[in-house]
């Protein structure tokens, strides 16, 4: 409010000073004309001074109109006159609209970068389906590319027939999944896209990566079939016992085998469930931190007892049984921990020496050995004579329920959920696993454990399980039992 009062008192200034000047130049004109020639040398004068202001008036305009063709740099000319307070007020105007034109462009840009680092693509469409604008992840999503494919129609860079069924329906409510640009039979892409219609018929384009949902969505499927035919087969087999202990008249030796039967069958459901479980756990379940450890020998130790009375009850019907050897590294007196969860890593070592006695045929040879490696890290392997694993099936073997061979592994009490198990625990501690084979020449299975989690102490563990192992030779035990 002040500052209009004041323009505008600027502003009659400048008229006011303007008039006073045509007013002095007139009243000179006049007393010089009347001293001249009287009355008519006023008139003469009133003229003639009229004509100097407007000359000199003339004169302002023209150097305020050339000082503005050379851009306006410097001091205004003829600053007190109407023309400068013009070309004064004309400059203020344009620098203020050219501060709003850079500030509404620096926001401008800052949207499109926000736009172009958005992990989704956006594609500004006219009102024909032709590209305005696009972020660069279409380029990955479509193959689409700024400024190359600008102006282009978008049905002719997108030609998935589903995406074209979708402009064409004019349903915009939902989104459609289409392949992606990089998509291939053995890595399938799956981009979800969707059109929002905005302002005067224009469309806007939004398109995200969904591969991974798609593939977890698949694997969420796989898995509960899996699940289901995997306890099916168990309980379809109970269910028939019972129906015939139910109506067939049958001896007491065959009640008895009958009855050993559904144990065996009950057995195998109750080992996928706690296998389901302890994969659930794995998981879900928090990381194991450093702050708890555990003695590697100890834990060894009750492995591979495990492992022999496993090979004892395989071996039951056949001799000899496995020859279980342990081999820790020559000279190896301290007690090594490695920090982590003791159950689980007992789980995954127990997995491993399980699949090494069930696959190796009786009398083969494991051996379950360790050591440091000079960068700290723990390389703990097992090691079999058994068929070994052909190089094609080696990178599925950590899938759930993935087996080499399914009637083997039902055979000898499997789940297809013991690698599974063993490649979570190794990642819930930052381990690696590593199989290496040879079809014919036997499995290796190590487990890399990262030096942080590898501790040295000078104590000795409780028991050893080197002592394990002289205690009960191994073959010899495996027969015995
Ligand atoms: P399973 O319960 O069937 O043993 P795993 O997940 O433990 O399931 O193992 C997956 C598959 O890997 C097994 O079905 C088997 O075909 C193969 N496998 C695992 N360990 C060995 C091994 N030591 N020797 C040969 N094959 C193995």
């Amino acid at each position: 409010m002040f500052g209009f009062a004041l323009a505008r008192r600027a502003q009659n200034a400048v008229m006011g000073f303007r008039l006073f000047g045509f007013m002095l130049f007139q009243a000179v004109g006049a007393v010089a004309g009347w001293r001249v020639h009287a009355m008519w040398g006023a008139v003469a004068g009133v003229i003639l001074a009229g004509l100097a202001w407007l000359a000199l008036d003339a004169w302002n305009a023209a150097r305020v109109l050339r000082w503005m063709r050379q851009g306006g740099e410097g001091a205004v000319p003829a600053a007190r006159s109407l023309w400068g307070e013009f070309a004064e007020r004309s400059r203020r105007l344009l620098r203020q609209r050219a501060g709003e034109t850079r500030a509404a462009e620096a926001q401008l840009d800052e949207f499109l970068a926000a736009i172009q680092a958005s992990p989704n693509g956006v594609v500004l469409l006219d009102g024909q389906g032709r590209i305005e604008w696009c972020n660069q992840i279409t380029a990955q999503h479509f193959g689409i590319e700024a400024p190359r494919d600008l102006q282009q129609q978008i049905g002719n860079l997108v030609r998935d027939p589903d995406f074209a069924a979708y402009c064409a329906g004019g349903d915009f409510s939902r989104e459609v999944v289409i392949a992606g640009r990089a998509s291939s039979p053995a890595l399938p892409v799956r981009i979800s896209v969707q059109l929002h219609p905005y302002g005067a018929g224009r469309r806007l384009l939004l398109s995200r990566d969904v591969t991974a949902l798609a593939r977890a969505d698949a694997m969420r499927r796989d898995f509960v079939a899996n699940v289901s035919h995997e306890i099916r087969t168990p309980l379809t087999v109970l269910a028939g016992f019972v129906e015939t202990l139910r109506t067939l008249p049958l001896s007491d030796t065959e009640r008895a085998r009958y009855l050993d039967l559904m144990r065996q069958q009950a057995a195998r459901m109750q080992t996928l469930v706690s296998d389901l479980l302890t994969l659930s756990r794995l998981e879900g379940g928090p990381l194991p931190g450093l702050s708890e450890s555990t003695a590697l020998e100890g834990l060894l130790a009750r492995c591979l007892q495990d492992a022999r009375a496993l090979s004892a009850l395989v071996a039951r019907r056949e001799t000899p049984g496995h020859d279980l050897r342990y081999a820790p590294p020559p000279g190896s007196g301290a007690a090594v921990q490695i920090a982590g969860s003791p159950d689980e890593l007992q789980s995954a070592v127990a997995n491993l020496l399980s699949n090494a006695v069930r696959y190796t045929p009786v009398g083969g040879v494991i051996e379950l050995a360790w050591q440091l490696l000079p960068d700290g890290r723990l390389a703990l392997s097992v090691q079999d004579s058994g068929p070994g694993i052909a190089a094609e099936h080696i990178p599925r073997l950590t899938e759930r329920f993935y087996r080499v061979d399914r009637s083997r592994s039902r055979e000898t009490g499997g789940t297809g959920l013991g690698l599974a198990i063993v490649k979570h625990v190794a990642e819930r501690h930052g381990a690696e696993l590593a199989i290496d084979s040879t079809p014919g020449c036997g499995a290796r299975f190590t487990l890399l454990f990262p030096a942080s989690r590898v501790s040295v102490a000078g104590a000795e563990p409780p028991q050893s399980a080197a002592q394990v192992a002289a205690a009960a030779p191994p073959a010899e035990a495996a027969r015995q039992s």
